[in-house]
């Protein structure tokens, strides 16, 4: 278990306890979540270390190991994925000005994304914790992935395009990841990591019922201040942000559920909507956001 006593962002002592949120996805147990007062960054507080958190994953209904169709979540899940897929790799092009190099995605699941950039002519390299995703991958698209744990040891000044899809909240070496990839990333490399905003209206809706704090699984819950704020340590560069536009309705439909114990798919498409609007006037209020980053 880790026991924070500063804020692993800024280092402040003054961080203390926000509410407690509930594992609905795996054990049901109780996590606390704690907030940093000066630069606003989110975690879950007494969490399991790297060696503990396993158990915690073993679940038929964390959709991002499997590839079950089953459920209206799930469904939608999917048919929004295959048009996601498509926007990711026209981003991830556009902001790295190249139709095709080296692209490194770190925790690629059962490989989708990886296999649309490959389709289109980019040389890929997966990573993926799983055992079973990894099978996916293989079975699915022919693309062998590598443990989490080589990434120490791949190439540097080597990644056109290094991307995280909903992972860096997953991380439990954050100093060490951030380091590595900026040393990855060749000189116009650009670094894509996708994660849950805490300060979305979503997030502030259904509090902590908000599908996306998923603890003990999430270890931090970033706000656009914060990141920016752990990216400069690091030295690196935000060049601009993205909203996901659909994560506001999948992460509210998610959250009626935890609510109501069965979904209300009118309420949560409200709610959805409503983060949307207020992302169209402020892009740091989306209920996820892509922030695109260079060294
Ligand atoms: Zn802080």
């Amino acid at each position: 278990m880790i026991n924070y006593s500063s804020c692993p962002v800024c280092n402040s002592k003054k961080i203390s306890g926000v509410f407690s949120a509930i594992d609905y996805t795996v054990s049901k147990s109780n996590f606390s979540i704690w907030e940093c007062e000066i630069c606003s960054f989110r975690f879950t507080q007494d969490v399991p270390s790297q060696h503990e958190i396993g158990p915690y994953y073993q679940s038929d209904a964390y959709i991002s190991h499997t590839d079950t169709k089953e459920g209206l979540v799930n469904r939608l899940y999917h048919s929004v994925r295959n048009f996601t897929l498509k926007s990711k790799r026209k981003l991830v092009e556009i902001q790295t000005r190249k139709s095709s190099g080296n692209v490194l995605d770190v925790g690629c699941g059962t490989g989708a994304f990886l296999n649309e950039m490959k389709s289109s002519g980019w040389t890929i390299t997966g990573l993926e914790p799983d055992e079973q995703a990894s099978k996916n991958a293989h079975e699915l698209y022919n693309i062998t992935t590598k443990n989490p744990d080589q990434l120490f040891h791949l190439p540097k000044n080597n990644f056109d395009a290094i991307t995280m899809w909903h992972v860096l909240e997953h991380v439990h070496q954050l100093p060490e990841y951030l380091e590595t990839l900026k040393a990855l990333l060749t000189d116009n490399g650009v670094l894509f990591i996708a994660v849950p905003n805490y300060t979305s209206y979503d997030a502030s809706h259904y509090k902590q019922c908000w599908a996306a704090y998923d603890v003990p699984r999430h270890l931090y819950h970033f706000s656009p201040k914060s990141m920016e704020l752990l990216l400069s340590t690091f030295g690196l560069k935000l060049k601009t942000i993205k909203p996901m536009w659909f994560d506001s309705f999948y992460v509210s439909m998610l959250s009626e559920h935890i609510k109501n114990n069965r979904g209300n798919i009118v309420k949560a498409f409200l709610i959805g909507f409503i983060s949307n609007m207020k992302t169209v006037f402020n892009k740091k209020r989306c209920s996820s956001v892509i922030y695109v980053i260079s060294r």
